[in-house]
């Protein structure tokens, strides 16, 4: 790492001690941006770098609630407003019990470059808490969402902090959020929550976005190499939102999936996994993978274990951070791996992606692959904003030219700093320097 770059690091590491995933976040980053303060040293002068390590602001509180016997129950609910020289804070909310401080804040760190990547108006923010909804009851989950926003309303808005769903919550959570929201403020205020139900001002293609994005994104960074997903033989991990809309879209393109995940184990399914039958089971039963391979018949079980171990010449990880390590990414590459696309955010460990990176491996980070959510709750602002609705068609031809677009400036990014087919390399520089300049033009903010 650069030398300058290297004392605020060690600056920014110490100032927020035991957030390991906004360390390993942060430090990515750093790696990549020696060249660009070679070419402006104004940043440096101006603190761009310390500035963005420190979020605007951070608000932690507790969410009280009952669950269906009565009993009271606690739970710590975080906001971070990262940084907004691009527009209102966007980004959106876990629910998941590993949540804390640390985590929030990657999250909420990446999102800054990735929602600049995206080209529109959307500043970086992210939230959460550290509730499990698994196995709670509908009315649960609402009680849940009820407080939540009882804390939460004061700090959002649509001109001020938009968020959506992430790991734990999607549309059953943002409806409760939203009635609350609607419930206290007595506005109608649909820009103030992305992930809405299509009939009161949700987006058609949203829930697909961002898995939709990461297999457009893929495909980009294959065509690089004169092919395609048609053929394919492809590992997702995951099985919720972003995994079934990239399995969906993978298989459309003329892509085998063979194999997919969740937090209990994988399952290998040598015909292709069967997406109808996987949305039933996971988004209308809200049942586990052991059932999608009880009902499905003839297809592999594994109870733990690891979906890396099967080999594929595409790997979309799209479960959560950290899930794809060295020692995998060296598995993946002796199977036969060309590329990787990150569903989730940081799904690959720093030593993952040098083993692919020195392997020749395309590897698109989540940053960038995982982009179209985030770009597509744009378009449900822009929906919202003027009382419209667009057609799948409409919406889903602007999401697969935000990725088209996305890839095309990461790509001629890394090839102008004079590493070409660093995605890494060309999401990081090319959003940091968009940011970067809007905050120079602002003043010390
Ligand atoms: P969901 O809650 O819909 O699905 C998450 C999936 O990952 C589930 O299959 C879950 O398994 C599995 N999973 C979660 N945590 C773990 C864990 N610790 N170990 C193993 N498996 C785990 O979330 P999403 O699909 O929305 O999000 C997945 C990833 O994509 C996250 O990294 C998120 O930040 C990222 N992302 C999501 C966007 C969106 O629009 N939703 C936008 C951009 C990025 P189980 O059911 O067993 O918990």
């Amino acid at each position: 790492m650069d030398a300058r770059l290297e004392a605020i690091r060690d600056t920014v590491l110490a100032r927020n001690p035991g957030e390991v995933e906004f360390h390993q976040a942060v430090v990515e980053v750093f790696e990549s941006l020696g060249p660009v303060h070679d070419r402006h040293p104004e940043f440096l002068e101006a603190a761009i770098l310390e500035r963005l390590c420190e979020p605007e602001r951070q608000i932690i509180f507790r969410v009280p609630w009952t669950d269906d016997s009565g009993r009271v129950r606690i739970n710590r609910g975080f906001r971070v407003e990262f940084n907004s020289a691009l527009g209102p804070y966007k980004g959106g909310l876990r629910f998941h019990p590993s949540v804390y401080l640390g985590i929030v804040k990657f999250l909420g760190f990446e999102q800054i470059f990735k929602n600049a990547l995206t080209g529109m108006p959307i500043g970086g923010g992210k939230g959460g808490a550290d509730f499990d909804p698994r196995g709670r009851s509908d009315a649960e989950v609402m009680r849940f969402c009820q407080s939540f926003m009882t804390e939460l309303y004061r700090h959002i808005g649509e001109y001020t902090d938009v968020p959506a769903g992430d790991i734990g919550v999607g549309g059953r959570e943002i409806g409760y959020l939203f009635g609350q929201y609607k419930r206290i403020t007595n506005r109608y205020e649909s820009g103030v929550l992305t992930g809405k139900g299509i009939s009161w001002g949700g987006s058609l293609v949203r829930p697909e976005a961002t898995g939709f994005g990461t297999v457009i994104f893929t495909e980009q960074m294959l065509r690089t190499r004169g092919t395609s997903f048609d053929g394919q033989r492809v590992v997702v991990s995951g099985s919720g939102n972003v995994a079934i809309n990239a399995i969906a879209k993978a298989q459309a393109l003329g892509a085998t999936v063979v194999a997919c995940s969740d937090s209990s184990g994988y399952v290998v399914d040598e015909a292709g996994i069967d997406v109808a039958l996987l949305r039933e089971v996971k988004e209308v039963q809200r049942a586990r993978l052991k059932d999608y391979a009880e009902r499905r018949g003839g297809v592999a079980y594994v109870d733990g274990g690891s979906v890396w171990d099967v080999d594929a010449s595409v790997a979309l990880p799209c479960a959560t951070q950290n899930e794809l390590d060295g020692g995998a990414a060296a598995r993946l590459v002796r199977g036969g791996l060309v590329a990787v696309g990150e569903g989730a955010n940081m799904p690959c460990t720093r030593d993952a992606v040098s083993v692919f990176q020195q392997a020749g491996v395309l590897f698109g980070p989540g940053k960038a692959a995982n982009a179209g959510g985030v770009a597509t709750s744009a378009l449900e602002m822009q929906q919202n904003a003027s009382r419209d609705s667009w057609t799948f068609e409409h919406t889903e031809a602007r999401l697969t030219d935000i990725m088209v677009g996305i890839h095309h400036r990461c790509a001629a990014t890394a090839e102008e700093y004079g590493e070409p087919g660093n995605y890494v390399l060309g999401a990081n520089i090319g959003g940091f320097v968009k940011v970067a300049d809007a905050m120079l033009a602002q003043g010390l903010i």
